[in-house]
């Protein structure tokens, strides 16, 4: 029998299993055991937590219909966009999008259209012209009816792999098309690629079921159950970026090629993931019918702490449970709806980052190498970076971070810190409030015990002047939640009198650390208040407006927000204003575009 982690579900069914390619990535971000709950869909559905959410939170989902539209009902790309826009991204049923994704998924549908188009115009040899195909493609081992279930008490297993099919006129050639919302991924692991290359070779045409007495899905049924014809001899998966209309062909074989790869690498990693019972907080406790019940993560409660660790109450309508971190508050305080399209849809222009986040990056990148090659001394001594480490940086800015770099080795927190102590470099921190139904996550840049405490340093890069005074907490929210998050779980363990949180803060000409000791009430209590002061309001927004400002110039959503586009637009008519940042990504050209700005 196998060790799948039965007390996070509320139902005892294990007969269906179904794998999508997300299951195949073992991304060590996720927590296994939840993945094995997930890989059971009729676990979870008995545990379904409640669900409101005043917009669409699947941002492919508009343009997947939008596709279909076109695909298989005949519409034009001007009508399909005309719907998209009137409906305001439901199609007749559903969640509106927000107004930002609508404009999204008005490029990436031009995008998409475009590419494809160009690609059927410049066939390689031996490539025929493909038809798009309505059905899914499913692969089904199932148990004969009268048979007991197996090992692991499954009856039927389905693997499916989620994107636009695409095959020749005589089905001798298939093409799966895997969408990304930024470039065509170029990273995805062997098991995912190979997963989705034997869905693509192997998987009958499907239709999807819902048992709405047991609200709960139902296996898949083949739409032509008795088809003699052959299966496909060459498939093609393509990777497609819908922020910048890239394509590129991940896999091109034939199905021998496909099981063979599958075999080799997908099989032992679906074992694995069937099997997983480890614990692993963070992102994935989002959606785990486990969190609150489960030991591994962190909970306010328990802690001598009051029951919440926001201390708010829970909002008037209850949300779809969510996880919020110091980037998320960031956001939302710039504008809601920067929030909501950046940090909630991913939606995320492909422009690159303003100069000064991009030195922040790049010397975190170095120093997070650094650290973990843990030397005696730790950043003391080391050698300058080689010059690779700035590419992409204008000179000037990477003059600066090398110099940061060089001021971080007086301050390094590892310089003879001793061999037994623990170090954690940029480790996943996740507490779960019982009262709000909320996953609080943060990434220490370094965390490590010193004599029985616990140290959580952050670093941050900054202009000339790197302190000018006044709340640390304040100038730095994500100190805030760090001291929150240091009273949960096996940080709060340590030894209080020794455990703080510390600031490094780095610029090119000097560099100080500042400490504060999260045990401090005063200093709880301002945490509380700086947190409560923004996630408040975010708790009970239900519009995401957005909120022209200062911000709008390096919105990673600006390229799909008209308000940000006028008040730039507006900014730049002044007397020496600076002129509107061009697109990300130049719009493609099939007969749907971008409203102007200004
Ligand atoms: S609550 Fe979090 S750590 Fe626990 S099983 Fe679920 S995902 Fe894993
Ligand atoms: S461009 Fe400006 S108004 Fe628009 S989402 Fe971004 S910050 Fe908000």
């Amino acid at each position: 029998m196998s060790n799948w982690p039965r007390p996070l579900a509320t139902s005892d069914e294990l007969g269906l299993i179904r794998a999508g390619l997300p299951l195949t990535r073992e991304d060590p971000a996720d927590c296994p055991a939840h993945l094995a709950v997930k890989a059971r869909p009729w676990l979870t559905a008995a545990s379904r937590l409640p669900a409101y959410d005043p917009f669409l939170t699947f941002a492919l989902k508009p343009l997947m219909t939008a596709l279909d539209r076109i695909e298989f009902h005949g519409r034009s790309p001007a009508e399909a966009v005309e719907e998209l826009r009137r409906t305001r991204g439901r199609f007749g049923r559903g969640r509106p999008a927000h107004d930002g994704l609508v404009e999204w998924t008005v490029e990436a549908l031009d995008r998409f259209l475009s590419r494809r188009r160009i690609l059927l115009d410049n066939r390689g040899p031996g490539e025929l012209p493909t038809e798009p195909v309505a059905y899914e493609w499913v692969v089904r081992d199932v148990l004969p009816v009268h048979a007991r279930p197996d090992a692991r008490g499954a009856h039927v297993y389905e693997r499916t792999a989620w994107g636009r099919r695409y095959a020749s006129a005589d089905g001798t050639q298939r093409e799966l098309w895997l969408l990304s919302f930024g470039s065509a991924k170029k990273d995805r692991p062997d098991a995912e690629v190979a997963a989705a290359a034997s869905v693509t070779a192997f998987g009958r045409a499907c239709r999807p079921g819902y048992d709405r007495e047991r609200d709960r899905p139902e296996p898949y049924t083949v739409v032509d159950p008795h088809r003699s014809a052959p299966g496909p001899s060459r498939i093609r998966v393509i990777d497609f970026g819908c922020g910048d209309g890239t394509a590129r062909t991940t896999v091109d074989c034939t199905p021998a090629e496909a099981a063979r790869d599958f075999g080799r690498y997908t099989e032992p990693v679906l074992t694995r993931m069937l099997d997983g019972s480890e614990r692993r907080p963070g992102r994935s406790c989002v959606e785990c019918s486990g969190a609150g019940r489960c030991s591994a993560l962190p909970s306010s409660a328990g802690h001598g702490e009051q029951a919440g660790l926001i201390g708010l109450p829970l909002p008037v309508r209850v949300r779809t449970r969510r996880s919020l971190s110091a980037s998320d508050l960031r956001a939302y305080a710039d504008c809601p709806a920067k929030y909501h399209l950046t940090r909630e849809l991913k939606l995320r222009s492909v422009r690159p980052e303003n100069p000064a986040v991009r030195r922040g990056r790049a010397v975190d990148a170095v120093l997070n190498e650094q650290h973990e090659t843990r030397r005696p001394r730790g950043c003391r001594g080391l050698a300058a970076p080689d010059e690779s480490a700035w590419s992409g940086l204008p000179p000037e800015i990477a003059l600066a971070a090398a110099a940061m770099v060089e001021r971080h080795a007086a301050l390094c927190p590892l310089d003879r810190l001793a061999p037994e102590e623990e170090v954690r470099v940029q480790a996943q921190v996740t507490a779960y409030d019982p009262v709000l139904d909320l996953v609080l996550v943060a990434k220490p840049d370094l965390l490590h015990t010193r004599r029985g405490g616990w140290v959580w340093r952050e670093t941050k890069t900054v202009g000339r002047r790197p302190y000018e005074g006044g709340s640390v907490l304040v100038h730095h929210p994500q100190l805030a939640l760090a001291v929150l998050l240091m009273r949960t779980g096996e940080l709060a363990d340590g030894d209080r009198r020794r455990s703080r949180i510390e600031l490094e803060l780095l610029g090119s000409e000097s560099a100080r650390r500042l400490e504060i000791d999260p045990w401090q009430p005063s200093v709880l209590a301002s945490a509380r208040d700086i947190v409560r002061r923004t996630a408040g309001p975010w708790l009970e927004e239900t519009v995401y407006r957005a909120v022209p400002g200062r911000p709008c110039r390096d919105c990673e959503a600006l390229d799909w927000c008209r308000e940000g586009r006028e008040h730039l637009a507006a900014d730049s008519r002044r007397p020496g204003g600076a002129p509107v940042p061009p697109p990300g990504a130049a719009p493609a050209a099939c007969g749907a575009s971008r409203p102007a700005a200004g």
